[in-house]
């Protein structure tokens, strides 16, 4: 006879059940995704163990998912025969949260039960989910590999505690039993659980089954048989030729693997051949997620190889600065048991990484280019398909901006070989534009004659960049200033020279040269000037000389009296501060 032991959750598993549990989600028909889609990453994993050890299979090579339900019972109940937990792994992995961030997650919870049930899903605690339908959760399991005997019971209504018992379980993997609440007893319908799978698990690359149904007609009501249907799809959406896949299974398929409900801005499908083979199919989301800033976080690219999953934090395939892109690539080459050091050295990886990069880059770039709505005759030239077209992309780049903007930024140091490209992609608030909508080339293309380089302002935020004394003397020439307010900014521009040619500067570094735009007359007015205030200049010195390296006469202000410049070559005052507040 086995013995019950009790465990507490981790604390914050805890208050997550009670966020779960005493908010009504506006959208409960996620727990089923999130539940399936724990099922088919347990049969990842065993696909994946048992590259190294065949035996994992036992004698159930074909992996699937079963979802089926009782309604005398009022259970659901979800069976894979994936690698399973054993019991330690069970009190493990459904007992704590092992994520970083997940206080950080607690804090985001905002109580607005739309962008909750959406940060559930982000976040991946998938399986407490399971506790909005239910209120009681029993989950058998069996490791694969482990004998029949040392098989798992779990079970939880959800409140502080979980108990745990060793049972015997003939089947390897897990299935996990849902307790319907009273008023949850709408999902036992074979139509309600079908329509949700086509909804948010299509795409999963295993079968989905259910039990098939017929009409009783001595109980008055259709009774489940002992025949299972295939409910899914089921195919590698990526192994696809594109023209047999619409718009509509590409969104849904970005749904499914970023849990995302909205609908991505963009996409790229393509077969790369060549001396490295591989399929990639890469999203740009629409919204950013909550976790944007946190650098370490998994990166969004899954890899397959040969359509076996390997791993979904493989941060090898896309660079930090994109860390936001969404997809997956399967690669030909890539031996089936490639570890994550074989990853960092590979060759191949490199290419895919380059690949994927220079992807990424490229959907940006017809986004830009795309973002508005061409005019006069350009417009008028266009098919109606194409205008259609136009105007469905109208707009996004903008909305890109928005969200991920300042991700790009990073990648003007941290990806040397596309600087350039990354460049074209920047876009700024101005003297001359409040919205953060002007690129580079706006800019040059907007040059007074004989302005020699692009001008630009960093500051603590927009607002202080635009009120800085700095600007007088451009506004005054109508000199384009790009504006500057982020704490990225000083320096990521740090690594812009130059663009297209020209040389960037900050108006708050060094003497500020107007070259050709400062006319004789005023040159001589200056020069004059430092003459005649020489006296006063040397006693500013002498006064400042344990704070100011030096004090000048300057054309760069208009109105202001004064004002604190650094020299080129060093840090900014706005770096300065950061760096000194960073504790440098
Ligand atoms: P996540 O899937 O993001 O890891 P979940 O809360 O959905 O978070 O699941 C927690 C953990 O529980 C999983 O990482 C896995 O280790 C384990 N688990 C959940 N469902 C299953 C299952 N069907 N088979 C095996 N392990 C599972
Ligand atoms: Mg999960």
């Amino acid at each position: 006879m086995s013995t019950k032991h009790t465990h507490a959750f981790q604390a914050e598993v805890a208050r997550l059940l009670h966020l779960v549990t005493h908010s009504l989600y506006s959208n409960p028909d996620i727990f089923l995704r999130e539940l399936i889609s724990n099922a088919s990453d347990a049969c990842d994993k065993l696909r994946f163990e048992a590259l190294a050890d065949p035996t994992l299979y036992e004698d159930a090579p074909n992996l699937d998912i079963r979802v089926t339900f009782n309604k005398a019972a009022k259970t659901i109940t979800i069976t894979d025969n994936g690698i399973g937990m054993s019991e330690a792994e069970a009190i493990e992995h459904l007992g704590t949260i092992a994520k970083s961030g997940t206080a950080e997650f607690l804090q985001r919870l905002s109580g607005d039960q739309k962008q909750d049930a959406q940060l559930i899903g982000q976040f991946g605690v998938g399986f407490y989910s399971g506790f909005i339908v239910a209120d009681r959760i029993v989950v058998e399991s069996r490791r694969a590999g482990l004998p029949a005997e040392q098989g798992v019971r779990w079970s939880s209504d959800g409140s502080g505690s979980f108990e745990t018992e060793t049972i015997t379980r003939a089947a390897r993997g897990t299935s996990v039993i849902l307790h319907l609440r009273e008023d949850k007893t709408e999902y036992l319908s074979r139509w309600r659980l079908k329509s949700i799978i086509g909804k948010y698990s299509d795409h999963i690359s295993l079968p989905i089954l259910m039990p098939k149904e017929q009409w009783d007609k001595d109980k008055g009501e259709y009774v489940l048989l002992d025949e299972w249907e295939q409910v899914n799809a089921a195919s590698a959406l990526w192994t696809r030729p594109k023209r047999d896949i619409s718009d509509e299974q590409y969104i849904a398929f970005y749904k499914t693997i970023a849990h995302d409900d909205e609908a991505p801005l963009a996409w790229s499908h393509h077969r790369v051949e060549g001396s490295t083979e591989y399929t990639q199919l890469l999203y740009i989301p629409a919204k950013a997620p909550f976790d944007l800033w946190n650098r370490d976080k998994k990166a969004g690219v899954k890899l397959y190889v040969q359509r076996v999953f390997i791993m979904d934090d493989a941060e090898a395939l896309i660079p930090t600065y994109l860390r936001w892109v969404k997809g997956v690539v399967d690669s030909a080459d890539l031996p089936l048991n490639v570890s994550r050091e074989l990853l960092q050295e590979s060759r191949d990886v490199k290419a895919i990484r380059e690949g994927n990069t220079r992807r990424v880059l490229s959907m940006l770039e017809d986004l830009a280019a795309r973002d508005r709505l061409p005019e006069g005759e350009a417009w008028d030239k266009l098919s109606d398909e194409e205008k259609a077209l136009a105007q469905r992309d109208a707009g996004k780049y903008t909305r890109f901006w928005a969200e991920f903007g300042l991700t790009l930024k990073e990648g003007l140091g941290e990806d040397m070989a596309n600087r350039e490209r990354i460049a074209r992609l920047l876009r700024f608030a101005s003297t001359h534009s409040d919205a953060p909508t002007v690129s580079l080339a706006d800019y040059k293309a907007r040059m007074k004659p004989g302005q020699q380089a692009i001008y630009y302002l960093t500051a603590e935020s927009l607002t202080a960049a635009r009120h800085s004394p700095q600007l007088e003397v451009f506004r005054q020439k109508g000199i384009e200033v790009l504006l500057l307010g982020d704490r990225i900014d000083e320096w990521a521009m740090s690594f812009l020279h130059e663009f297209d040619g020209t040389p960037l500067r900050s108006v708050a570094k060094g003497a500020v040269d107007l070259g050709e735009l400062q006319d004789e007359s005023e040159k001589k007015a200056a020069e004059e000037a430092a003459e005649s205030l020489k006296p006063v200049l040397e006693r500013l010195r002498a006064t400042l000389k344990d704070r100011a390296k030096d004090v000048r006469v300057t054309s760069r202000l208009v109105d202001s009296p004064a004002c604190l410049v650094v020299e080129d070559g060093e840090y900014s005052l706005q770096l300065a501060r950061l760096l000194k507040a960073a504790g440098q």
